[in-house]
């Protein structure tokens, strides 16, 4: 390779460009890995847009979700990893101090001593290659990574990422069980994610609302294993999950939609007594007025959901390594580096004639 890496820099909203850096020279505990494929999501889109652009924010490189082949590793950090050169790694977004108390106890996401971010690290923090739209990124020797098979093409591998959101909302916050009734509102690429965890944890039926433009999208979660669809421009949630639960209600309700608080309701009023609702979608920062009589007159467990870990990013690798999903159906657009900002226009749903589901960067195609 060339002593040149290739990486887009965001600089403020709206604000990208393609530059170059050096190639970052590798010691006994780091390594770089070349960018096979990275996934854009819904936070890169409001990141580029700059509604999570925060006042005074340095010049980094964005792309959280990487997915890479070791190009060189040094001889510590190949024994700590279990990893060498040629290797296929998933890449986790914190680089946690791996000592503190949350740490040890499993919380890393929340550790206080993070050495950064991947996709969030500025670059005037050496050696600059921190997130995943670029040639090559580098790994701190905190970093973690996850080995996966290199036969598996890579725009799918990739969906590591939503795949193991999928498997802690649903399975993990959820605690999704045989023969339960899970409603997911929102069809996104987390919402489908969560369809295929939810049916793989056992459940007996799944339903998963959307807007009239989703309709791709929800024949999408129909594939994956979802029973029923139901379009909320159309159709009442709660009259609709009550009527196909014998007015039950469902155990487990996800919500996943962005900004809107309508669905928020609709899940406290959907769910059945004594059951399960896992809050994943951000609302911008606005309140929501609810009324916490329902919560404890139906017995409502409520939980957020921040993060994905390392054991729900297990369970999706292995669901991926299985090949038993059609997770082909599920990528929709792959673009090169240069195109990022087209990538990202893309999944925003900004790009007249096309419908994005999971939508992936491939620096080198
Ligand atoms: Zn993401
Ligand atoms: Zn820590």
């Amino acid at each position: 390779m060339s002593d040149k890496v290739r990486a887009m820099v965001q600089s403020g909203p709206r604000q990208m460009e393609l530059r170059e850096f050096e190639r970052p020279t590798i010691g006994d505990d780091d390594a770089l890995v070349r960018v096979e494929a990275c996934g854009i999501c819904g936070s890169d889109v409001e990141q580029y847009k700059g509604h999570l652009w925060r006042e005074g924010a340095k010049p980094s490189i964005p792309g959280h979700e990487p997915l890479g082949v070791i190009e060189e590793i040094g001889e510590r950090a190949a024994a700590r990893w279990g990893v060498e050169t040629g290797d296929r790694v998933a890449i986790e977004i914190i680089i946690p101090c791996h000592t503190c108390d949350l740490c040890l106890t499993g919380r890393y996401q929340a550790c206080r001593n993070r050495r950064g971010g991947h996709g969030v690290t500025p670059i005037e923090k050496e050696p600059s290659l921190w997130g995943g739209f670029a040639d090559y990124i580098y790994l701190h020797p905190d970093s973690i990574v996850h080995k996966m098979r290199k036969d598996i093409p890579a725009e799918v591998a990739v969906l590591f990422n939503p795949l193991g959101a999928g498997f802690r909302w649903a399975v993990d916050y959820g605690r999704t069980g045989i023969g339960d009734t899970v409603l997911v509102l929102g069809p996104g690429q987390r919402g489908i994610a969560a369809v295929i965890a939810a049916k793989i944890a056992g459940a007996g039926t799944v339903i998963v609302t959307g807007l009239a433009k989703d309709g791709a999208k929800l024949d999408l979660a129909r594939e994956f294993g979802a029973d029923h669809t139901i379009n909320v421009e159309e159709e009442n949630t709660v009259e609709k999950v009550m009527d196909l639960t014998g007015g039950v209600g469902a155990d487990v309700v996800l919500e996943l939609t962005p900004i809107a608080s309508a669905p928020v309701l609709d899940a406290i009023e959907s769910v059945r007594h004594g059951g399960r609702v896992v809050l994943a979608g951000l609302k911008g920062g606005k309140g929501i007025e609810i009324t916490t009589d329902r919560l404890i007159n139906k017995a409502i467990t409520m939980v957020g959901a921040f993060g994905v870990d390392a054991t729900a990013y297990v369970q999706a690798i292995e669901a991926i390594e299985s090949g038993r999903l059609p997770l082909e159906k599920m990528h929709t657009h792959t673009f090169e580096l240069a195109d990022t900002v087209r990538a990202i226009e893309t999944l925003a749903g900004e790009v007249e004639g096309e419908e994005a589901v999971h939508v992936a960067i491939c620096p080198t195609p």
